[in-house]
């Protein structure tokens, strides 16, 4: 079936309309019409080519919303009209101890949403930005917020599961002092739920202009990074911190506010690597640098149900599909408060 969706033919050209082909659902599939589709900073790493291996064309989106609107013969916990989400996976070994374990998100068959090699045409995974998918069941996630907040629990899909999932495994919870740095699509959602979590928040950001922002979000305390004394501040203090930014920077300056066997879990992703951090400020403290992918199928339900629960939503900003080039440069520029999201049915326009 041929549907609308927006890619790029190669990494230094920009996106623009374009056909694609959906699978008829199979047994175990699940279609959805979708509704929006978040915005994330990998979307703009991979079609840009900024990691290796990116296949063209490439249809980036992988914060996606939607109703179903048909299943396969086997599906027996979906049906038409269903609320549903589908996050950065949509197929995996499902044998693997990783698999067994709900950790998808580890195994080393992993299919993206984007970017992954499939059977089907044009043989690599097409993303979000588009008007429908098919998706085998496994990997459909059920949407409980109301329907009004629908666009603003996109992003919980990448941006939501991926601070969440840390933020669990390093105990993030009452007692706990937890860094957030980078307030962008994932640190929003990280002060977000570190709070919802019962941890003290602190939010370290390069921007002085997203102060009010970030204790608005929950952060208990807001620190320019910039400022020398207000980092000194909180030397050997922080339990976790987990480090969202997109750029490589300097490690060392946020270590140092780790307490002993404190960890700093990267999840921020640069197309190259950070400055190597002076050993000595992981020796003094047994302090840890650590990193974190998304999330598992059965964490990132738990997590939509967490958000449901507590009434926690992205802050969006929602744009039309023809906006997505101007979208790109603006989040480069950190201009975003704090995901875009684009209106799906503005492809059909
Ligand atoms: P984003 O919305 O662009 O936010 C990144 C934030 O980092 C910015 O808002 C900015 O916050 C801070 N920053 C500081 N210096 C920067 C610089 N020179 N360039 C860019 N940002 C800078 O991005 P995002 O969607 O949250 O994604 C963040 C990173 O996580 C990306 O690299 C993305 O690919 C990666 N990611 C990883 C996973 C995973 O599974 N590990 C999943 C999704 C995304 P301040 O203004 O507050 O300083
Ligand atoms: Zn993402």
């Amino acid at each position: 079936m041929s549907v609308k969706a927006y890619g790029a033919h190669a990494g230094d050209q920009p996106l623009e309309p374009i056909d694609i082909t959906r699978r008829q659902p199979g047994a175990h599939d699940v279609q959805i019409d979708i509704a929006f589709c978040g915005v994330c900073h990998s979307d703009l790493h991979q079609v840009r080519g900024e990691w290796a291996g990116t296949r063209y064309p490439c249809v980036p989106g992988h914060e996606i919303v939607g109703r179903v609107s048909a299943v396969g013969a086997h599906v027996k916990n979906f049906q038409a009209g269903d609320l549903v989400g589908i996050g950065c996976i949509v197929d995996s070994c499902k044998e693997c101890p990783d698999c067994g374990d709900g950790l998808e998100n580890y195994c080393d068959n992993m299919i993206g949403t984007y970017n992954s090699p499939t059977p089907d045409a044009p043989g690599h995974t097409l993303g979000g930005y588009s008007e429908q998918i098919v998706v085998h069941e496994r990997y459909v996630l059920r949407v409980r917020h109301p329907e009004e907040q629908l666009a603003a629990v996109a992003p919980l899909l990448c941006a939501g599961i991926t601070t969440y999932s840390p933020l669990r495994h390093w105990n993030a919870g009452p007692g706990k002092k937890v860094g957030i740095v980078g307030i962008g699509g994932l640190g929003h959602m990280g002060i977000k739920l570190a709070r919802a979590m019962g941890a003290h928040v602190v939010a370290f950001t390069t921007s002085e202009n997203k102060r009010k922002d970030a204790e608005a979000l929950g952060a208990h305390e807001v620190v320019v990074s910039k400022d020398a004394d207000a980092m000194a501040a909180h030397a050997k203090s922080l339990d976790l911190i987990v480090n969202t930014v997109a750029a490589p920077h300097d490690l060392d300056a946020l270590l140092q506010l780790l307490k002993r066997d404190g960890t700093m879990v990267l999840v921020g992703a640069p197309a190259t690597p950070h400055p190597s951090p002076n050993v000595f400020n992981l020796i003094m403290k047994r302090r840890e640098i650590a990193g974190s992918m998304i999330g598992g199928i059965p964490e990132t339900q738990e997590m939509l149900d967490f958000c449901a629960e507590h009434g926690i939503v992205a802050d969006i900003e929602m744009i039309r599909m023809e906006e997505i080039n101007t979208a790109y440069e603006r989040m480069l520029k950190g201009d975003v408060k704090y995901r875009f999201v684009i209106d799906s049915a503005t492809l059909a326009a």
